[in-house]
């Protein structure tokens, strides 16, 4: 299944959440989800009292996962795979490895205002890992990995325009930032209180398990 490409403020409305898809406005009453929270559609309203399936809940859950991270569903699934033969809970595994994508630093960081934003500057090679260039936005970092602007991106508008946008966010205790030098190093892999992600994992795990 490909990437979805229609309006994202849809998607949060289809799942009664915000998932910060659009940067900056999804911090401002303009976001959807503040506005008006229905579901898309004529029935929206009514759709929202609905009663669920078992099968719907787990469904929902799986998809708000993956919208949140903007991934298609066989990439989810391999990160799913990838989780499952690790030691210790699946759910947690999971949004962990998802958690360290590449992309999902850089956004964590600021430097991209959305995931798709952050993914498109890593797809352009404007970020480093370890002092190389990496330009595949779904690389897993590890602990001590440093995640750098790469040499000849310093100047990039978009880069340093979020650059000051990075400075004033709040960034995961489990990554380590110098806002001086643009980097960042990776202090550990992070616990399941130093990720934020609205979304319960178990019925995810369920959903995949049936
Ligand atoms: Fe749109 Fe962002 Fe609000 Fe979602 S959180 S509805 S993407 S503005």
């Amino acid at each position: 299944m490909s990437r979805y490409t229609g309006p994202v403020c849809r998607l949060c409305r289809a799942e009664g959440c915000k998932l910060f898809l659009k940067g900056d406005r999804c911090y401002t009453d303009k976001c959807a989800i503040n506005r008006r929270n229905s579901k898309p559609g004529q029935a929206g309203a009514s759709k929202r009292h609905s009663k669920q399936s078992e099968y719907g809940l787990r469904l929902r859950e799986k998809q708000k996962l993956r919208r949140y991270y903007g991934m298609s569903e066989a990439q989810f699934r391999r990160f799913y795979a990838r989780a499952l033969k690790m030691d210790g809970p699946t759910g947690h595994n999971f949004l962990q490895v998802l958690e360290r994508r590449l992309d999902n630093v850089v956004c964590r960081l600021g430097f991209g205002l959305s995931r798709a934003q952050a993914r498109q500057l890593v797809c352009h090679g404007h970020f480093a890992v370890n002092g190389r260039k990496v330009d595949i936005a779904s690389y897993i970092v590890k602990a001590g990995d440093v995640v750098s602007v790469a040499a000849g991106s310093r100047d990039v508008t978009l880069i340093k325009n979020n650059a000051e946008v990075a400075g004033a966010r709040s960034i995961p205790a489990w990554i380590e930032f110098s806002a001086d030098r643009l980097e960042a190093r990776i202090v550990s892999v992070p616990g399941r209180d130093q990720i934020d992600t609205p979304v319960n994992e178990q019925l995810v795990v369920e959903f995949y398990a049936r």
